[in-house]
């Protein structure tokens, strides 16, 4: 489903980011990514994402090379994706139910449909009855898996999620990374970076380790 071969990543007037790095992740694994800042970790998934290109090697992509997709081919790839991202703010000017829907309203689906889906996504994470409140209103937790709903509100098969538990107490980055679990238990691929080893120790899933740039 993703396949790194000899992957290497330069920012124009940086230093490699990414060396060297091959990995496959099969259809329906849960795998995390690990390592210090400026390990890579962000590169790798912006990589996965299409967000940016490798520099040499390959990134396949659900069976689309990254590095030679046309630009006009990224919004079709990037419809199997959630991304759990940290720039990818909440909208604070919009209720909970409005911000879950925006991604189905962009892909055209009908209105009716997508009350339905952003309901359904709202429930996963444990926020129904909430569906009117202002986001800001909402604690840290509760904002993250938000974030969480609007990531799987269009039924992705590979979720991404950067540093999802990033400002969060250890109780409720427990509660996001179950929910990952849960996804992953239907079926949906997941890759989840963090710096915070301790929050993997408990599952089972595979881990590549990132320094500066490399597995180890
Ligand atoms: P991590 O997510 O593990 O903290 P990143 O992938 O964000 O690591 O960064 C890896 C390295 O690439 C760091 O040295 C970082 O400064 C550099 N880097 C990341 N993004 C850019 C960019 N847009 N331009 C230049 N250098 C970057
Ligand atoms: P993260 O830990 O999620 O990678 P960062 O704070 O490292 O977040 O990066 C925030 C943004 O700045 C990202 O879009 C990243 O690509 C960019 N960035 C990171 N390092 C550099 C750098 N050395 N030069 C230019 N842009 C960078």
């Amino acid at each position: 489903m993703i396949s790194f071969s000899q992957v290497y990543k330069r920012y124009p007037g940086g230093h490699e980011a990414l060396k060297n790095l091959s990995f496959t992740i099969e259809a329906g694994e849960m795998a995390f990514i690990t390592g210090p800042t400026g390990a890579g970790k962000s590169t790798l998934l912006k990589l996965v994402a299409a967000i940016e290109k490798p520099s040499s090697g390959s990134v396949v992509v659900s069976g689309q090379n990254i590095g030679k997709l046309r630009r006009s081919a990224v919004p079709y790839l990037r419809r199997n994706f959630g991304l759990v991202f940290q720039d990818h703010k909440l909208l604070y000017d919009r209720n909970v139910l409005e911000n879950v829907i925006l991604p189905l309203d962009i892909a055209g689906l009908p209105r009716a449909e997508g009350m339905k889906r952003a309901r359904a996504a709202l429930d996963k994470v444990k926020l129904l009855g909430l569906e009117k409140a202002s986001p800001i209103s909402l604690s840290g937790g509760e904002q993250q898996r938000l974030c969480v709903a609007r990531a799987i509100v269009n039924r992705p098969t590979i979720v991404l999620a950067d540093e999802p538990t990033g400002n969060l107490d250890a109780e409720y980055a427990g509660e996001i990374m179950e929910m990952f679990k849960s996804f992953n238990q239907v079926g949906v691929t997941l890759l989840i970076a963090t710096h915070d080893e301790s929050l993997i120790t408990r599952y089972s899933s595979r881990v590549l380790h990132l320094k500066q740039g490399e597995l180890s």
